[in-house]
């Protein structure tokens, strides 16, 4: 391809910086804090997935409504009142995603420099906007970036929107990202083309197969962030 001035389109967590592995890990520490003596912990991670499905319809994305997931889960399913000793250990879990450094997904320092020289490049997230907009300063990366889009929720309403008010020519548009059902399929449903970038990790409420695109518009998986040099 290499036509100048496209305009790329970054989904951000676990695209351009690990962020669902940090919610493992306090997981993983949750459930083990919990000790369950009658559900395992394949029974309290679906019971928690559950409950983050309800609290993400109710209360958005972030850091704070898996706080309330956290909480709600260990009230429904531990046998022991929640105290506030407890209460403060479970909020020590969800402290612990944001005090963590930033990290680069593999290839994206590097890249990015060189894609932004030559195209429109802009971050389109989901979640709580404070914590996104704090996460893309301290990344270094915000420089690289036109505009910052923070949606509530990315379905296929939310990219024509978005394509309408950046003016953007859908055929020379592509959303890049790592989820099939925020990234890839309402994208390519808006009519926008699709780079899909696996990541080993994605959130389970994440996991859907990737649509074949509609007439028009092009899909391309990569296997990392540098091959994005080979089309832009
Ligand atoms: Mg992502």
């Amino acid at each position: 391809m290499n036509h100048l001035d496209q305009t790329l389109l970054f989904d951000a967590d676990d695209t351009l910086w690990e962020n669902n592995v940090y919610f493992e890990r306090a997981i993983t520490a949750f459930i083990s804090y919990l000790d369950h003596r009658v559900h395992t912990t394949e029974e309290v991670r679906e019971h928690l997935n559950s409950v983050e499905r309800q609290t993400v319809a109710a209360h958005g994305y972030g850091l704070k409504s898996f706080r309330r997931s956290l909480i709600r889960c260990f009230e429904e399913l531990a046998d022991m009142p929640l105290t506030e000793d407890k209460h403060h250990r479970i909020v020590s879990f969800v402290d612990s995603i944001s005090e963590q450094e930033m990290e680069l997904m593999p290839g994206v320092a590097e890249t990015l420099p060189a894609l932004a020289a030559r195209h429109r490049l802009m971050v389109v997230t989901k979640g709580d906007e404070e914590e996104q907009i704090d996460k893309l300063r301290r990344s270094g990366l915000a420089a690289y970036f036109t505009a910052v889009e923070v949606l509530p929720e990315k379905h296929e309403a939310a990219y024509r929107a978005l394509a309408a008010r950046h003016a953007c020519d859908r055929r020379q548009t592509w959303m890049i990202g790592n989820s099939p059902k925020s990234d890839i399929n309402p994208a390519l449903a808006a009519g926008l083309n699709a780079i899909f970038v696996p990541h080993d990790f994605t959130w389970v409420l994440e996991h859907e197969l990737v649509d074949q695109p509609p007439e028009g518009a092009k899909l391309i998986e990569l296997g990392s962030f540098r091959d994005l040099l080979n089309y832009f």
